[in-house]
């Protein structure tokens, strides 16, 4: 029995209050421009990676998030949490716990491999991992051995919200930071895995 699975091009298309362009972008991986209601994301990302970076644009945007001021503590702490917020809800939308289970059973326990099968990077699959359920839990648990992940996870997309429709122009003024944060996986001994998102912000 197929469920209806999530899509990030089929949401982006029902909407109609946003724009979704493809485009070179260099200064970021994806924007997220609350006023002009226009999501970019970079037209060199692999399918994968535009698919993940459409996701992480749209919860960005269901969960009301705004530019903040990252040139704080304060405002890094934000957008930090901003940033945590919009992967764990992309991870709940892409990565569904039944088909974690079937690939496991499948394709065995090498995190690669499985987010491969799942159409999914492995940093979504290590942040839906981390925002697992103790039922949900259970059942992967007792799907296998537990997963094994790389020593180093990729590194995050670059993402930015702001109204910069002229960013990549010379000569503007672009405040950035990049906000390392440590996150535990929920697994155990060697996987635990050190996490850096690189956040900018328009100041
Ligand atoms: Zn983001």
């Amino acid at each position: 029995m197929h469920t209806l699975r999530y899509s990030p091009t089929a949401d982006s298309l029902g909407r109609d209050t946003v724009t979704v362009t493809y485009a070179a972008l260099g200064i970021a991986d994806q924007i997220w421009m609350p006023q002009k209601g226009l999501i970019l994301i970079d037209s060199s990302l692999d399918p994968v990676a535009r698919h993940s970076s459409l996701a992480h644009m749209l919860a960005h945007l269901d969960l009301g998030h705004r530019v903040h001021d990252a040139g704080t503590a304060a405002g890094r702490e934000h957008v930090l949490r901003q940033e945590v917020a919009a992967d764990t809800l992309v991870a709940g939308r892409l990565v569904y716990v039944d088909d974690i289970v079937a690939a496991l059973l499948v394709h065995g326990s090498d995190a690669s491999t499985l987010a491969y099968a799942l159409g999914v990077s492995v940093s979504t699959l290590a942040n839906r991992m981390r925002s697992l359920a103790p039922a949900e839990w259970d059942r992967i648990r007792l799907a296998g051995p537990p997963i094994t992940w790389p020593a180093e996870l990729p590194a995050a997309p670059r993402c930015l919200i702001g109204e910069v429709s002229a960013a990549w122009a010379p000569g503007v003024r672009l405040r950035t930071t990049r906000v390392p944060a440590v996150v535990d996986l929920p697994l155990s001994g060697p996987l635990r895995q050190r996490v850096a998102w690189t956040c900018q912000a328009v100041g």
